[in-house]
């Protein structure tokens, strides 16, 4: 065992390579540093005392394919994923949590909790508690406080090994006072190959640093499913273009001597519905907007009445229940998990698979760009055209294996299994998946 460990974990900023700083420390607060820095110094030199860390596990590469379709494998040539299907465990299907949307269900996959236990109930939302709006492409989604639980990365450093995230939600932010060893800003434009060039780095122990556990993230097949629609040609670029990302993977982690020990998890967040605009409900042809405020967007609203207008407002929309459902969040099923948390707003108004819930401002500024008739995601969880996708290989994995749709709430706990690490509180099943794991 190497017996820096100690020293490393205590000074991550100190040991990243100069590419990795910049994307590192370009959005760190300086003054942070400098007051962190006595401390670090601190720190380094006294004996760090943390749970000694136990034998390296076979490394653990979780990969995000966004809005990759349970089905896409038949839908374009995939020879590098196939091969790894026939050697590797195949769902049918990973069912989503609802809200079946990016970030919710990317944090769900590395914490296994259910949203209204995440805090992470939509890709955007109103915390009535902080008087603030959390919102993807905002600084919010760096600020450890909107995060609930332990993401697995978080687990795993606890439990005294190393990890690295080449993007994932969450993976910006301080969570339960930790960041991933190694992480990247989300920065969309970065090249597949550069993404995949980095994550074997770090498994592959270059660099003076080895990761146990890495994310990598991309979001091909949501931009184009959202721009031309699941059915469309064009989606079969996108999923042609990550096949060979994988075909990439493998030849590099081939090169770098860790294929074949190390275990890949390739999953998505969710599925990619059609959308027309001939399927399109005005909500503004049905309450007036003043006074509501749409805290979470199409197909699944957030809408905040003032305090008195909650019931009008919802009474309004019931009564011209077509093709939507209204709920009060009280009224919410609880099998969406959602109703406990109070950043879900008072009213929540779902689209009806296919439909899609704008206000007339909002369709003007998309007309002609694609989306109207593209796809969407967001909708119900248990509509088959929102699940998710799932592929594992590995020494750990079984081979030739399909079996049937899942939770995607229980792929914290097998990836803690895979690390044999002790998995925080979570809303998953130990067992659930031990079944496609070789004992
Ligand atoms: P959605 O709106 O649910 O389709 O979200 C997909 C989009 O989320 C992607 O196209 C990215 O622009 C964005 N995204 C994905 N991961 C991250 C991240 N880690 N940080 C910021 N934005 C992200
Ligand atoms: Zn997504
Ligand atoms: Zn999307």
């Amino acid at each position: 065992m190497n017996y820096s460990r100690g020293l490393q974990v205590a000074i991550p900023f100190f040991y990243s390579t100069q590419k990795e700083k910049s994307f590192i420390s370009s959005n760190m607060n300086k003054k942070a540093v400098l007051l962190f820095i006595p401390l670090l110094l601190f720190t380094a030199f006294k004996p760090v005392h943390k749970k000694s860390p136990k034998r390296h596990p076979v490394p653990l590469l979780l990969i995000s394919f966004d809005g990759f379709r349970h089905d896409y494998l038949q839908k374009a040539p995939t020879p590098h994923m196939d091969e790894l299907v026939k050697t590797g465990v195949l769902s049918e299907g990973m069912i989503p949590i609802f809200p079946s949307k990016t970030f919710p269900n990317h944090y769900t996959l590395v914490t296994g909790l259910y949203p209204e236990h995440s805090g992470i109930v939509a890709n955007s939302f109103y915390d009535p508690a902080f008087k603030a709006l959390y919102k993807v492409g905002t600084k919010s989604v760096q600020q450890g406080k909107w995060y609930g639980g332990e993401p697995i990365w978080v687990t795993a450093e606890k439990q005294g090994f190393k990890t690295g995230s080449v993007f994932w939600p969450g993976s910006e932010a301080k969570i339960a006072g930790k960041y991933p060893d190694r992480y990247l800003h989300y920065n969309g434009s970065m090249p597949l190959k550069a993404r995949v060039d980095t994550a074997v780095s770090w498994l592959s122990g270059q660099q003076d640093f080895k990761a146990d556990f890495v994310t990598l993230y991309f979001s091909n097949t949501d931009d184009y499913g959202h721009l031309y629609g699941p059915q469309s040609d064009s989606i079969k670029s996108a999923i042609s273009k990550l096949d060979n990302t994988i075909g990439y993977l493998v030849n590099r982690l081939k090169k770098r001597h860790v294929w074949p020990n190390i275990n890949i998890i390739i999953v998505s967040d969710h599925g990619m519905a059609q959308v027309s605009h001939k399927k399109v409900i005005f909500l503004d042809d049905l309450i007036k907007l003043d006074h509501v405020r749409i805290t979470s967007n199409n197909p699944i609203l957030y809408l905040q009445p003032s305090k008195d207008n909650v019931i009008p407002v919802y009474r309004k929309l019931k009564r011209s229940e077509h093709h939507y459902r209204v709920y009060l969040r009280s009224q919410l099923p609880q099998r969406w998990h959602l109703k406990s948390n109070k950043r879900v707003a008072d009213i929540v108004m779902v689209a009806d698979l296919h439909y899609q819930i704008l206000t007339h401002n909002q369709f003007d500024k998309i007309e002609g760009k694609g989306y109207l008739d593209g796809g969407t995601h967001g909708y119900d969880n248990d509509e088959p055209d929102m699940y998710a996708f799932f592929l594992a290989h590995g020494p750990s994995f079984k081979r030739d294996l399909i079996i049937k749709p899942f939770q995607n709430i229980q792929i914290y706990d097998l990836m803690c299994k895979l690390l044999d690490i002790e998995p925080s509180r979570n809303d998953g099943t130990m067992s659930r998946l031990s079944f496609i794991l070789i004992n």
